[in-house]
Parts: structure tokens; sequence; C-alpha cells
């Protein structure tokens, strides 16, 4: 019998829930295809990345970029910029968390879906 929580502690603490990691993970992994760009070849990093924006989703309301330092998250959020994807990848298809790469990036992978790496479930 499964007793796993459907709360935010089911992926551990300090995790987001899964419910928000996969929100996250399907926006991230559509998001690539439509704009041809691709996840880093280190798949810990865009595990990371998608972690931050998950918590921010569940602790804001919105995906704020979890690569930044906010003096004040609430009214990043109002602001709308560093919503992701943000203005800059929007734009110009610059993602400084790397978690969107264009394949001329150095760093960039060949994949658009995720490879799910570094999840530690608490016992
Ligand atoms: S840099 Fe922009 S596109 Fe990249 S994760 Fe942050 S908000 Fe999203």
């Amino acid at each position: 019998m499964s007793l796993k929580p459907e709360s935010e502690s089911d992926r551990g603490k300090n995790k987001a829930s899964s419910k928000s990691f996969e929100a996250m993970r399907k926006f991230s992994e559509k998001y690539a295809k439509n704009t041809g760009t691709f996840f880093c070849s280190d798949p810990s990093v865009t595990n990371a990345v998608i972690e931050g924006l998950a918590k921010h989703k569940e602790e804001l309301g919105s995906p704020l970029c979890p690569c930044r330092y906010y003096e004040d998250k609430e009214a990043e959020v109002k602001d709308t910029y560093w919503n992701c994807p943000c203005v800059p990848m929007r734009e110009r298809k610059e993602c400084h968390c790397m978690l969107f790469l264009t394949p001329d990036n150095p760093f960039a992978g060949t994949k658009q879906e995720l490879e799910i790496v570094d999840i530690v479930y608490d016992a």
C-alpha cells in the first residue's frame, strides 16, 4: 500500500510538490520545443532550475526566475519582467539560468525532454 503523500513534502523537504515540479517540467519541455532551444548537457542544471521555478510558483503564484536575487519577490512577480519565460528569453533567447540554450551554446545538450536526476525522496 502506498502512503506517498500528495503534499509539498512528497518529494522531500525544501522541494516543490510533485504536481508543481511536473507542471514546470511540462512547461519547460514545451517551451524548449517551441523556441528551438535545448536543455543543458548537465541534467542537474536543468533539474535545479525547474525545481526553483516550481518552488517560486508555489510560494509566489508565479514562476519567478530562480537564478537572481530579489529584494522583494512579490514586487518582482507583479513587475512580470523576470517571470519565466522572462523578457530577455522572449526577446533574445537569453536564459542566464541555462535552462533554455540555443544550439550554438557550448553548454547545450541535445534534449528537450528532462532527464530527472538528483531527486531524493524522504524515507
Ligand atoms: S533566465 Fe528567464 S527563461 Fe531562463 S529560467 Fe530564468 S526566467 Fe526562465
